[in-house]
């Protein structure tokens, strides 16, 4: 293979390579696991947040119920007193009258409130159970994307190591000369080999002057675009 030919070859396992290494520190995957991975955070911050207000609403219903109790019996004393009792003063019966519709009305109140507190925990109860079950979801579908992302890597670690034994064996076939200046216009300008298509420099867009063309075309020596300074090949 000449000389130019070899170059081409080394070139296009170089764009390869760059292609493979663009992947592996931009890979798809990690985008989508980033992106559920937030999902999952704040799913996990409002099954929290949920749990911590059932917590609550079942303290204040318990707290309801014991205060509850205690109205009953105090209102039952009342009772007592008002039926059992031969009160003839009518401003003791006025009072413990008055106290009786006032422990009545509080006893209504609470139930009230103790009825609407548990409907709050019920729903509160499915709004979790729900989420949960998104959660558990989301989780399943994080773990795959890590797997796969994870063999993604993997396949393209690999690939990269084949392009790179691929570089060195090519590159052990060039004269030395040639191989510097390839490699400080890879490093420069990261392709040193460009193709000449409708007479232009694939590499700057210029047309190539017909003298140099002709070049080109004559023998296979190693001939620079005089825009870009890049190794042209014609194929
Ligand atoms: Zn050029």
């Amino acid at each position: 293979m000449s000389n130019i030919e070899n170059l081409w070859l080394l070139q296009q396992h170089y764009n390869k390579l760059a292609e493979i290494e663009k992947n592996l520190k931009e890979p798809s995957t990690l985008d989508k696991i980033k992106k559920l991975g937030v999902v999952l955070k704040n799913t996990e911050e409002r099954l929290d947040n949920l749990h911590s207000r059932i917590k609550n609403k079942e303290k204040t219903l318990r707290k309801n119920e014991l205060t509850l109790k205690e109205l009953e019996y105090k209102l039952k004393e009342i009772e007592k007193k008002l039926y059992e009792e031969n009160i003839a003063d009518i401003n003791q019966l006025s009072l413990l009258d008055k106290e009786r519709e006032r422990l009545k009305s509080d006893i209504e109140n609470l139930e009230i409130e103790s009825l609407e507190t548990m409907e709050l925990i019920e729903h509160l109860k499915k709004e979790y159970e729900d989420l949960q079950n998104n959660f558990k979801e989301y989780k399943i579908e994080y773990t795959k994307l890590v797997k796969e992302h994870k063999t993604l890597m993997y396949e393209h670690e690999k690939k990269a190591r084949i392009e790179r034994k691929e570089i060195k064996k090519i590159s052990s076939s060039i004269d030395a000369d040639l191989l510097r200046k390839f490699n400080s216009l890879i490093e420069t300008k990261k392709i040193a080999v460009v193709k000449v298509i409708d007479n232009m420099c694939s590499g700057c867009h210029m047309i190539l002057p017909s003298i140099l063309l002709d070049k080109l075309k004559r023998n296979d020596d190693i001939i620079l675009c005089e825009n870009c300074h890049r190794i042209l090949y014609l194929p």
